[in-house]
C-alpha cells in the first residue's frame, strides 16, 4: 500500500516538475528567471571588466618600461630610473610581492617527502580569490526574496545557485586552458590562472550542491525523503542533474594537493574524464533552458582550446622529418634532452614547451623550459659531406632544443633510467613538442639584472643571459650589469649546462657586463672550488641573498630586475629581500617555480 502511494505521489511529483520546468511558469518565476539570466551575464561582464582594467594597468607598466629601454641607449648610468616611486612601491611590498602573511608563499608545506600540501597563495592571489569568492557571495543572494516564503525563497535559490555555477564555466574552462588567450594578453602566468581555476571550482561546486539541496531539502520536507529519492531515480531531468552535480563533487574530491602532486598523471586523466561526465549530464539536464547556452559556450571554449593543441603538435612535429629527442643522462640524477624539431620554431628567453614522449609517458606531456636553442648543420654521413661552396650553402640545417631535466618519479624518472642503461651512447627516441608556451617576462628594459638560479632552475635563465649579453654587445638592451647566481650542490652538476655555458662565455663583450657566481652547497672538498676568472667565481655554502642584492643595490644602474627559479625555498628568501629594498631602491622581482 505504502508502496503504491509511493509510486503515485512519485508519478506526480515528476510530471509536475516536468509540466512546471516547461509550461506554468508564474510572473515571478518568469522575473527571477530574467534576473538570473541577468546576474549571469553580469558575472562574465564583471570578469570581463576586470581583466580590462588589469590589462590597462598592465598596459601603462609595458609601455613605461619600453621608454625606460629606449632611453638606455643613449644614457648608460641610467640615473633617473634607479630611485622608486612612494606609492608603486609601496604597492609592490605590501600587496604584489607579498606572502600571505610573513614571508613564506613558494616554499611548499610538506607533511612528508610524499605528501606535499601545497603552497600558500601571495597576498594578492589572495585579493583576487576574495574578489571572485565575494562576487558569487553577492550575485547569488541579491534580489532573493527574503521575506517570503521557504518555498518561494528555495525556488529561487535554486535556480540562481543552479544558472551561477553553469555561467561560471565559462570563465572555468579558459582558466584551465594552456592556451588561454589572456596569458599572452594579461601577461599572467598559467600558475595563477591555475590557482583562480581551483578557487572558481569550488565555486562551482559549492553552487551546484545548493541548488540541488535548495530542491531536495524543500521536497523531502513536504514530501517525505522518499519520494524524493524515487522521483531523482523517475525523473531523466532530475537524475541527469544529480549526476552532473556529484561528478562536479567527485572533481572536488580528487583534487586536493596532496592528490594532485603525488599522482598528476592519474588526477589529470580523471580530472578530465570526471568533467566531461559532468558536461554531458548537465547538457541533458539544462536541455531547453537558458543556461544551456553558457554550458554551450563553455564546451565550445575547451573544444577550440583542445584542438588548436592538436593542431599545434601535428604542426610542429609531423611533416617530411619528425622530432626526435636524444638523451643524455647527467651526474646528479639530470639529463639533457636535445630536441631535433620537424620545423624551425623560435624561442623567447623564459619560454617552454611541453613535451610527449610516447615509447616512455604513452600520451602524456610534461613542462620544460627551453634551456637552448641552435641550428645544427644536418651531414651525418659520408655522402652528405659538402664538396662545393654552394654544397654548403644549400646544406639543410637541423633546429634543436636542449631542455635540462631533473628526474623525479614518473616519466623524467623512466626516461632517467632508459638513458643511463644506454650504455654510454645517448639514447635516441620519437618526441613531440609542443608549444612555445609562457615568456610574459622580460628583462630587456632594466639597467641591473639579477638572475638567481637552484639547480636545474638554471635552464630557465641560460636563455636571458645569452638574450641579454647578446643585446648588451648590439645596443639593443638596456642591461649594463647582469650577475647569475647559481647554486648546486656539487660542481659535477656544471656539466649540466658545459656546452651552452662556453657559447656565452665566448660571447663579444661578455665581460663588460656578465658576472657568474656559482655556490657549491655540498663541495666533497675545497680544492674543487676554484674560481676560472674574475668574472666567473666559485664560493663554498649558500649564497647570502641579502648581501648579494645589497651589492648590485649599492652599484644599481637603472632599473633593477630579480628573477628567481629554484626551489621554493629560494624564491621566499629572495622575495623577502626584495620586498625590504622596496623603498630605496626601483626594483622588479619574478619568479618561476616550475610547479602548478
Ligand atoms: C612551466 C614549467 C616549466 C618547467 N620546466 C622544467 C625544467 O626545465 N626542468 C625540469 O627538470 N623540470 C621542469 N618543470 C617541472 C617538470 O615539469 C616536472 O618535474 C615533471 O613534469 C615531472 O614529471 P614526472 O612524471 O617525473 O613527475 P612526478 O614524479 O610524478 O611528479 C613530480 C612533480 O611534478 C609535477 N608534475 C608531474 N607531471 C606534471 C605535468 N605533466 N605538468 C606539471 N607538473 C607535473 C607533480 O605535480 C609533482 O609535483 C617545469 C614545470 C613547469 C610547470
Amino acid at each position: 500500500m505504502q508502496l503504491i502511494l509511493l509510486a503515485i505521489s512519485l508519478a506526480g511529483l515528476t510530471s509536475a516538475m516536468d509540466i512546471e520546468k516547461r509550461y506554468s511558469k508564474s510572473s515571478s518565476e518568469m522575473y527571477y528567471e530574467a534576473v538570473n539570466d541577468d546576474l549571469a551575464r553580469y558575472t562574465v561582464l564583471a570578469l570581463g571588466c576586470a581583466a580590462a582594467a588589469y590589462y590597462i594597468w598592465h598596459l601603462s607598466f609595458r609601455f613605461s618600461a619600453h621608454l625606460r629601454r629606449l632611453s638606455s641607449f643613449s644614457d648608460d648610468r641610467q640615473r633617473y630610473f634607479v630611485s622608486a616611486h612612494d606609492t608603486f612601491s609601496w604597492v609592490k611590498e605590501h600587496i604584489i610581492y607579498a606572502a600571505l602573511f610573513r614571508t613564506r608563499h613558494n616554499q611548499e608545506m610538506q607533511l612528508s617527502s610524499a605528501i606535499n600540501m601545497g603552497t600558500l597563495p601571495s597576498r594578492f592571489h589572495a585579493f583576487l580569490v576574495t574578489g571572485i569568492v565575494a562576487m558569487n557571495v553577492a550575485l547569488c543572494c541579491v534580489t532573493t526574496p527574503y521575506g517570503s516564503t521557504e518555498k518561494t525563497l528555495a525556488g529561487v535559490v535554486r535556480n540562481r545557485t543552479g544558472t551561477m555555477a553553469t555561467v561560471n564555466l565559462i570563465p572555468l574552462i579558459i582558466m584551465a586552458g594552456r592556451n588561454n588567450p589572456l596569458i599572452a594578453m594579461l601577461h599572467v602566468p598559467f600558475d595563477t590562472w591555475n590557482l583562480l581555476h581551483r578557487w572558481l571550482g569550488r565555486i562551482v561546486v559549492l553552487e551546484a550542491l545548493a541548488h540541488v539541496f535548495a530542491w531536495a531539502i524543500p521536497k523531502g520536507q513536504e514530501k517525505g525523503w522518499k519520494v524524493v529519492a524515487m522521483a531523482l531515480g523517475g525523473s531523466s531531468f532530475l537524475f541527469t542533474g544529480l549526476v552532473a552535480a556529484a561528478a562536479f563533487a567527485a572533481l572536488l574530491v580528487h583534487s586536493p594537493s596532496p592528490i594532485r602532486h603525488a599522482f598528476y598523471e592519474t588526477f589529470l586523466h580523471l580530472h578530465f574524464a570526471i568533467a566531461a561526465v559532468s558536461m554531458g549530464f548537465l547538457w541533458v539536464h539544462l536541455n531547453g533552458l537558458a543556461a544551456q547556452t553558457y554550458l554551450l559556450a563553455a564546451i565550445i571554449l575547451w573544444a577550440l582550446e583542445r584542438t588548436t593543441r592538436l593542431l599545434v603538435i601535428l604542426y610542429r612535429n609531423c611533416g617530411r622529418k619528425s622530432t626526435t629527442a636524444t638523451i643524455e643522462a647527467m651526474p646528479g640524477d639530470a639529463m639533457r634532452i636535445t630536441l631535433r624539431v620537424a620545423r624551425p620554431w623560435s624561442f623567447r628567453p623564459g619560454q617552454h614547451i611541453y613535451l610527449y614522449i610516447p615509447s616512455v609517458g604513452w600520451w602524456t606531456s610534461h613542462p620544460f623550459s627551453v634551456g637552448w636553442s641552435d641550428t645544427e648543420d644536418n651531414m651525418s654521413d659520408e655522402k652528405s659531406l659538402p664538396l662545393t661552396k654552394s654544397d654548403l650553402l644549400s646544406a639543410p640545417q637541423k633546429e634543436t632544443i636542449s631542455l635540462l631535466v631533473r628526474r623525479r618519479t614518473g616519466m623524467t624518472d623512466k626516461l632517467f633510467q632508459r638513458a643511463a642503461n644506454s650504455m654510454g651512447t645517448p639514447l635516441t627516441v620519437r618526441a613531440f613538442a609542443e608549444g612555445p608556451y609562457g615568456n610574459i617576462h622580460t628583462m630587456d628594459s632594466y639597467g641591473t639584472v639579477m638572475l638567481f638560479a637552484g639547480g636545474v632552475g638554471i635552464t630557465h635563465h641560460v636563455p636571458f643571459v645569452r638574450h641579454l649579453v647578446a643585446g648588451f654587445a648590439d645596443g639593443t638592451v638596456a642591461a649594463r650589469r647582469v650577475t647569475l647566481v647559481w647554486i648546486i650542490q656539487s660542481p659535477e652538476h656544471l656539466e649540466w649546462i658545459r656546452p651552452w655555458m662556453t657559447k656565452i662565455l665566448a660571447m663579444d663583450r661578455r665581460r663588460e657586463v656578465l658576472r657568474i657566481m656559482l655556490f657549491v652547497t655540498r663541495p666533497r672538498n675545497t680544492k674543487e672550488i676554484q674560481s676560472p676568472s674574475a668574472t666567473v667565481q666559485m664560493f663554498p655554502g649558500r649564497p647570502n641573498i641579502d648581501t648579494l642584492i645589497g651589492m648590485e643595490v649599492e652599484n644599481q644602474i637603472g632599473a633593477m630586475g630579480v628573477l628567481v627559479c629554484g626551489n621554493g625555498g629560494l624564491s621566499d628568501d629572495v622575495r623577502k629581500v626584495c620586498r625590504r629594498r622596496q623603498a630605496h631602491s626601483n626594483l622588479d622581482y619574478v619568479e618561476e617555480s616550475f610547479s602548478w
